[in-house]
């Protein structure tokens, strides 16, 4: 008994295949086969042939979509794991903070070349770096207390944005989340990775913002803050930046030259201020630009 065989190349243009093989079906083809090849049998192959060929025309048709859902469901994955790491490591703890941990995708926020989801500082260019996923837990679980649905948030050397992203879905549309950074092209860069992420519809409604400015001098224009976190060092704390601390609001801060004490600053009710050091640290130095940018 002959079978109906059909090889189909791979590249086949997709509508091009149903239709020549609608005109190959529809062309008389009894007469290619022999009369001991029953019609009835022959018209039934026939249909799931053609029924084959469709489900694969759907399926080529739907595939890069597919495609592009499985590999986002797999970055979500391997941040997810990301933070159930950190939560293990114990530098985690709060579920509100490993929930925005796990909304914020870190990958939207590392240059493509760099690998993600490592627990590791990142070059972002411009002789900066996205902090480590375990400086960036530590810091939202010193700071989630003030951190509440409509507090404002301050965050000097935004950099690549992932903390303030995480601080604006904290406060969420009624707080603010400001970021201020004094690299242009790095904010250029920070707005266009928060679009992409979940923190978007914030940026939009303008809860979230990302601004061009010298951290030492603060950003007076949404002050007082009920968090300060400041992502570089600095040799003293700024003055700037504790006028803007509201009263009862915490700053973090990285205080010192090569080495550093991650500083946790509280300003009492009275306005008093009194601090502590969390642990020692090493981030880049909260300078000018073009300090910055000479060894670049
Ligand atoms: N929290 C950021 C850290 C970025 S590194 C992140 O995880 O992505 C520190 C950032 O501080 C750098 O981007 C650097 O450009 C910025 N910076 C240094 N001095 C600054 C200053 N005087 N004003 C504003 N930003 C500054």
């Amino acid at each position: 008994m002959p079978t109906l065989r059909l090889s189909l190349p791979l590249s086949a243009p997709r509508t091009s295949l149903l239709h020549s093989s609608r005109r190959f079906f529809s062309a008389g083809f009894s007469r290619l086969f022999p009369s001991c090849y029953p019609r009835e049998k022959l018209q039934r192959d026939c249909r799931r042939v053609q029924l084959f060929l469709k489900t694969e025309v759907l399926l080529r048709s739907l595939s890069p979509r597919l495609r592009l859902f499985s590999r986002f469901y797999t970055r979500m994955d391997k941040n997810k794991a990301m933070v159930e790491y950190l939560q293990r490591y114990g530098v985690l703890r709060s579920d509100r903070v490993a929930e925005v941990m796990e909304m914020i995708d870190r990958a939207l926020f590392v240059p493509k070349e760099n690998p993600p989801y490592l627990d590791s500082p990142m070059p972002i260019g411009y002789n900066a770096t996205i902090s480590a996923p375990h400086m960036h837990a530590l810091c939202l679980e010193l700071l989630k207390d003030h951190l509440q649905p409509g507090m404002r948030a301050l965050d000097v050397g935004s950099g690549s944005g992932y903390l303030t992203a995480c601080f604006a879905m904290m406060v969420g549309p009624e707080g603010r989340a400001v970021g201020i950074e004094h690299i242009p092209e790095l904010v250029a860069a920070s707005i266009e990775n928060v679009k992409r992420s979940a923190a978007t519809p914030l940026l939009e409604k303008g809860s979230l913002s990302l601004h061009v400015a010298d951290g030492r001098y603060g950003w007076p224009e949404a002050a007082p803050y009920d968090t300060i976190h400041v992502g570089a060092a600095a040799p003293e704390i700024p003055k700037a930046l504790l006028d803007q601390l509201k009263p009862g609001g915490r700053m973090v801060i990285p205080v010192g030259d090569l080495f550093q004490d991650l500083q946790v600053v509280d300003k009492k009710l009275d306005g008093s201020i009194i601090s502590r050091n969390e642990t020692g640290v090493r981030y880049v130095p909260l300078t000018s630009r073009s300090a910055q940018l000479q060894n670049s």
